[in-house]
């Protein structure tokens, strides 16, 4: 970076605030996965939304591109720069970090982009509300980077995705201008829905600095049951007879038998005493005496092989599903192959026999393990000890074998840098639509150049 750019990047946030030493920037350079790690001239980090849009400014007149970043918990590379020379910075939001109070009569929050999931959720249980959106990554995950990635979670099945929390973003575009769309009204329809066309844009079309949350009311009480099953059609049919009793789902959760004997080896308990193909982890809310009617509903449905149930938040069967990504990362001797899909139920049984066949037919060890979301279709593929040189291929076979079966390449976790070349499984004229979008809102492609294509 030249002199010129580093002094006005350091007049704009102040000195401390814009990182070069390698020591200092190393951990805002590679990813969660530890798959990927970039290269950027500096690490910038703006405390308010006119330093944002000022920093975006300097950056146009010095020819560097910006990679936004959040809580970097991201999961397809698109929170860490490439690996090349090319002139750019990293502007991390975690300086952003003011809160509001709730208001508790339209119900919302409004957060800096760089407050985190956690904290969102503990401000807003203290007025008796919850926040729509949960994952594990809650510590580190920021509000900017759920938009940007229109972040799913464990309640979408309740909820919705990130979008549907959001009713009001403030937002810095390529040219530096602040985009204001902030009204606590629920509805709001005067033209183009810009705050739900920044859900899900990978930092590609803005950095969003600060968001308006709406807040829920949570379960009067829950129950989380887990069923063990040697079959993915009974989770389903399970899911249909807690809803038609009654019971609303919280959450919804698959689990394998691979992914529990690992987590089992790190000293976690298993959920049920018999032993099963695939667990369930179910949260219902609805009226009082739920146990009596989960355990009606249960012995409804064939093809339960058994069951454990305690009233919610039940930790520890909790941290069974949540640590699983964790486990994987340690477990695997490469760093695996993690895919974010979607399925139709339809397809689902066959699909995920498929996908796990694809794993043992490779001529290395190479141990599958799913998870993720059933509730809405959303499955985490992770394939364990792939050699390097193979990964790619064995991704793309897989995300093969999902668009064959009428699923999507990314659920929740976007596209990134990891699944550009899937990108094509749009139709084209969708492609060119948003590439317009993309073109009129930064037509030097300053913002996260190299994800979404
Ligand atoms: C253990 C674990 C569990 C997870 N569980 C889930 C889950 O259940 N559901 C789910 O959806 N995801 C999950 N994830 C993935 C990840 O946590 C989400 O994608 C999350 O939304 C990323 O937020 P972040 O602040 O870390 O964003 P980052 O990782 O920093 O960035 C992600 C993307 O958003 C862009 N971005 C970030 N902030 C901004 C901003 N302010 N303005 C513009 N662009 C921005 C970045 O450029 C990048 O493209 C999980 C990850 C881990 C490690």
């Amino acid at each position: 970076m030249s002199d010129g750019a580093l002094t006005a990047l350091q007049a704009i946030v102040g000195a401390p605030h814009v990182l070069t030493d390698p020591d200092t920037t190393a951990r805002y350079l590679t990813d969660w996965t530890g798959r990927r790690t970039g290269r950027a001239s500096a690490v910038v980090r703006p405390a308010t939304t006119d330093q944002v849009s000022d920093v975006v400014k300097a950056c146009a007149v010095h020819g560097l591109s910006i990679c936004p970043q959040g809580g970097n918990t991201g999961l397809v590379g698109g929170s860490v720069p490439p690996d090349d020379d090319a002139p750019r910075i990293v502007l991390s939001t975690t300086r952003l970090s003011d809160v509001e109070a709730v208001d508790e009569i339209d119900r919302c929050i409004a957060v800096g982009a760089g407050v985190t999931v956690a904290e969102i959720a503990r401000r807003a249980a203290k007025v008796g509300l919850t926040f729509g959106i949960d994952l594990a990554s809650r510590d580190s995950a920021t509000a900017g980077g759920i938009v940007a990635t229109n972040a799913g979670g464990i309640h979408m099945i309740r909820h919705g995705d990130a979008r549907a929390q959001v009713r009001g973003v403030e937002a810095v575009l390529a040219d530096g201008t602040v985009l204001r769309r902030w009204k606590r009204v629920v509805k709001d329809n005067v033209g183009y829905d810009l705050p739900g066309l920044l859900a899900g844009s990978e930092g590609t079309l803005a950095v969003i600095t600060r968001v308006l949350f709406a807040l829920r009311t949570p379960a009067a009480s829950s129950f989380v049951l887990v069923a063990a099953l040697d079959a993915v059609p009974v989770a389903f049919d399970l899911l249909r007879g807690l809803e038609n009793s009654g019971l609303r789902i919280e959450a919804a959760e698959l689990m394998t038998s691979a992914g529990v004997e690992l987590l089992h080896e790190r000293g976690h308990r298993r959920p049920t005493e018999a032993r099963a193909r695939y667990y369930v982890l179910v949260e219902v809310a609805g009226p009082a005496d739920l146990e009596s009617l989960v355990v009606q509903t249960v012995s409804d449905v064939a093809g339960i092989v058994d069951t454990v149930g305690e009233p919610a938040p039940a930790r520890a069967l909790w941290e069974i599903r949540e640590g699983h990504t964790g486990a994987i990362a340690a477990s695997s001797t490469t760093v695996p192959v993690k895919l974010d899909v979607s399925l139709p139920r339809a397809s689902m049984p066959q699909a995920l026999e498929s996908l796990a066949a694809l794993g043992q037919a490779q001529t290395y060890d190479c141990r599958t393990i799913f998870f993720g979301h059933i509730g809405d279709g959303n499955i985490h593929l992770n394939y364990l000890d792939v050699p390097a040189p193979a990964q790619t291929e064995l991704a793309d076979a897989a995300l093969q074998l999902v668009v064959d079966a009428g699923g999507s390449v990314s659920a929740e976790h976007g596209i990134g840098r990891d699944k550009v070349r899937w990108m094509s499984t749009r139709d084209p004229a969708d492609v060119a639509a948003m590439k317009a979008i993309r073109a009129a809102l930064d037509p030097h492609e300053r913002l996260n150049p190299g994800v979404l294509w």
